[in-house]
């Protein structure tokens, strides 16, 4: 058999060092946290090798780097999931981009199942921001190791002890310090490096152009008002450490502990101390939960699974990339895997060619990494790839919808356009797509976790599609898919409609939970399922 390649060849034992040599993470934050700054730090700090297996063709890092960033900036706002890959300390840092905006959007909850560990980045002036609590809470329902970040120390903002008291608070987590910084927010002059046990006073360079002076120095040996600085940070340190115990890996892993960090980005303080962190203690990819509730073992043949599809990235070469997280065994250009879902072969050498235009070419890939193949078209979110020894990880789960709109091409005589961008779109998932025979094809209801997404899809059809919409907001908060043959229910109901998935799955909307109530007593026989997690339930403040 042809299929039958090379993930057989290679030494399982070459897998599990592969795998273990692998970090890969997400960044979560409010907006204006330092994301971006942060990631620019860690790229400054370790050698940028390739983003999501698609280079721009830059040798310097930080060309590459910042064109990772530009294509979010281009766009506006970021609408794309992409991994930065860097090495540090031999070890494979993986950063899987979230996207950027304020909007809460089903895209984050995918990009956190590709995810092995979340770094949840705090502003020190704000502390927890409703962005942040959301984000905490998706990671939390998937039990992910965080480390905690409190970035822009080099500014006003609050106490150290009370930053610690409300992560734990905020997390249900014990967090643990790794770090501490010397002098109060806004004075950030030196860390204590709790993991190294050493005192190390800090210089920006070049304004953050450069990685931070680190200088050792004896607090004992200091002059006195220099020294009190140094012995109460020491002090701070000693008491949350005998508070809240010491660093355990095992704690971590298993998101009961979260290390915490004092960093400020934008001039490098601290950013060495999270990255070593990160390669010496930071969780590998383990074996994955599979469909059928076993564990995909690393060694196994090549596996992954679909988190992320994206078209439009590239305008001139339209590509359409979907973004594969590698669960088990080698990836290899060329290889040809099989998609369950569809039962058919998916030849990755497609990736092959149009990565070869002037981009870099991932050649293998392991697991923990994120391949993006370009122009794989019958490629889904939640489709799962392999080799040659079967598997299916389970589907990512949806959020519910909580936003609609019915859409309309602005000129009729674009149609086509229209459709097939609609299609693209809820192929991607940007929005789910609805359609009723009342509203007919030419007005199919956009359903969204955020409004933004609405954005999202109209800048799309107008710049991609050439089918520019109009959206007309619809007076519905509440989504239920109805069981199929449960009841007969009209399209037009009082207080919602009833419209159809492409699969041509019933949902039923409702103006809100009252309505909901109304409905359960006009139709006693219809059986309601909730769709995925109900995001402004995830909103709710922890007590
Ligand atoms: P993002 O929206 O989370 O990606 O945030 P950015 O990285 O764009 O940062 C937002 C703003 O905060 C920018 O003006 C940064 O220069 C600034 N910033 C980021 N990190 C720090 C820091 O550690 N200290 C200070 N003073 N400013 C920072």
């Amino acid at each position: 058999m042809t299929m039958t390649t090379s993930s057989n060849a290679v030494d399982g034992r070459e897998i599990s060092r592969q795998a273990g040599r692998r970090r890969t993470f997400a960044v979560i934050s409010h907006p204006d946290a330092g994301k971006s700054t942060l990631t620019e730090a860690l790229a400054l700090y370790s050698k940028a090798i390739k983003d999501a297996g698609v280079t721009h063709g830059k040798s310097t890092r930080h060309g590459t780097v910042s064109d990772w960033m530009g294509m979010e900036r281009e766009r506006g706002i970021s609408i794309s999931s992409a991994a930065l890959q860097l090495e540090h300390q031999a070890k494979v840092l993986n950063l899987v981009d979230t996207p950027g905006h304020a909007d809460f959007s089903e895209d984050t909850y995918r990009v956190l199942a590709a995810v092995d560990c979340a770094v949840m980045l705090i502003d020190a002036g704000k502390g927890f921001e409703p962005q942040t609590v959301k984000l905490l809470e998706v990671c939390q329902q998937r039990n992910l190791p965080i480390i905690t970040v409190i970035n822009k120390w080099d500014r006003p903002g609050l106490d150290a002890l009370d930053l610690i008291d409300q992560i734990g608070e905020r997390t249900r987590m014990t967090p643990v310090p790794l770090s501490w910084p010397v002098g109060i927010a806004g004075h950030f002059s030196g860390l204590i490096d709790l993991r190294a046990r050493r005192s190390l006073r800090l210089e920006s360079v070049d304004g953050g152009a450069k990685p931070a002076v680190e200088i050792e120095v004896d607090p004992g040996n200091l002059e006195e008002l220099e020294a009190a600085k140094w012995e109460a940070a020491l002090e701070e340190a000693a008491l949350v450490g005998s508070a809240n115990g010491q660093f355990n890996a095992a704690a971590f892993a298993d998101a009961q502990q979260t290390p915490v960090f004092f960093t400020a980005a934008s001039r490098n303080f601290g950013i060495r101390q999270l990255l070593d962190m990160l390669a010496e203690a930071g969780p590998p990819p383990t074996p994955r939960l599979t469909a059928d509730a076993s564990r995909r073992g690393l060694e196994a043949g090549f596996s992954g699974f679909v988190f992320k599809v994206q078209a439009g990235q590239d305008t001139a070469h339209r590509d359409h990339i979907a973004y594969v997280r590698v669960c088990s065994g080698m990836f290899e250009r060329g290889m040809i895997v099989i998609n369950p879902r569809t039962g058919r072969p998916f030849a990755t050498k497609y990736a092959h060619r149009v990565l070869g235009q002037g981009r870099e070419v991932l050649d293998v890939a392991w697991p923990g990494d994120v391949v993006g193949l370009v122009n794989a078209h019958s490629l889904r979110v939640g489709d799962s790839l392999y080799q040659d020894d079967p598997v299916t990880f389970p589907d990512i789960p949806h959020f519910s919808p909580e936003h609609f709109a019915a859409a309309r091409a602005n000129d009729p005589g674009r149609y086509k356009q229209f459709r097939r961008g609609i299609d693209q779109l809820d192929h991607e998932g940007v929005v789910q797509v609805l359609r009723s025979d009342v509203r007919g094809d030419q007005s199919p209801v956009l359903a969204a976790v955020g409004p933004l997404q609405f954005e999202v899809a109209e800048q799309r059809m107008r710049t991609e599609f050439n089918a520019p919409i109009s959206l007309d907001h619809l007076p519905y908060s509440v989504a239920r898919r109805v069981v199929e043959g449960t009841a007969d229910i009209p399209d037009n109901f009082r207080g919602g409609e009833l419209l159809r998935r492409p699969d041509g799955e019933a949902i039923a909307l409702f103006g809100d939970r009252w309505k909901l109530g109304h409905f359960a007593e006009a139709f006693p026989q219809a059986v309601l399922q909730t769709i995925g997690a109900e995001p402004s339930s995830v909103v709710r403040e922890r007590n």
